[in-house]
């Protein structure tokens, strides 16, 4: 089967590393509780910080939130390469910026995700994923975000969410925990 992964929030837990992150530049100690109940994608809210704030400061660490360490949610490195064992063919479709894109691609190989250079797609908008989810003709597709999710309804792709707490109101199949989901 042909196989499509998001990578932010999707495989990886992002938006935690960049709550960590921001909680030492900004020298605020707020309580993770306060992320996992976040409604939106966006961080900045439970720093007090506006939208406009919240964004520059999102753009101003960008590189360091993307390259250092941040960590893949539990089984998904095992449950991405056991697919590829098996002989699917892994594809990864990103929004992230295009200036990102190669030392991305570098990074998910480096942390240890199957990656054929040549089925990884970089750059697009959140609206645009579905051009090369239809082109591609995916059999199977994961994101978290809503903003993706919401263009996605008329594919006959096979479309999993990854839960979050931003994700709850929209109606598709549920990834959990990657170390105990299966097709
Ligand atoms: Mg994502």
């Amino acid at each position: 089967m042909k196989i499509g992964f998001d990578i932010d929030d999707t495989l990886i837990n992002l938006r935690e590393h960049a709550f960590q992150i921001y909680k030492k530049k900004l020298g605020k100690n707020v309580g993770i509780e306060h992320f996992h109940q976040l409604k939106r994608v966006e961080i900045h809210e439970v720093f007090g910080l506006d939208d406009i704030e919240g964004k520059k400061m999102w753009n101003s660490l960008l590189e360091e939130i993307y390259f250092t360490n941040c960590p893949a949610f539990d089984g998904a490195i095992e449950f991405v390469n056991e697919l590829y064992r098996q002989g699917h063919s892994i594809f990864y479709i990103t929004s992230r910026p295009k200036k990102y894109c190669e030392k991305t691609r570098q990074w998910m190989k480096e942390k240890g995700f199957p990656v054929i250079d040549n089925q990884f797609y970089c750059g697009m908008e959140d609206g645009e994923k579905i051009d090369i989810i239809k082109q591609l003709d995916l059999d199977i597709y994961f994101d978290d975000k809503p903003a993706v999710l919401s263009t996605l309804k008329n594919t006959k792709t096979k479309i999993y969410i990854k839960d979050q707490s931003y994700n709850q109101g929209i109606s598709y199949p549920r990834v959990f925990d990657w170390m105990k989901f299966q097709i």
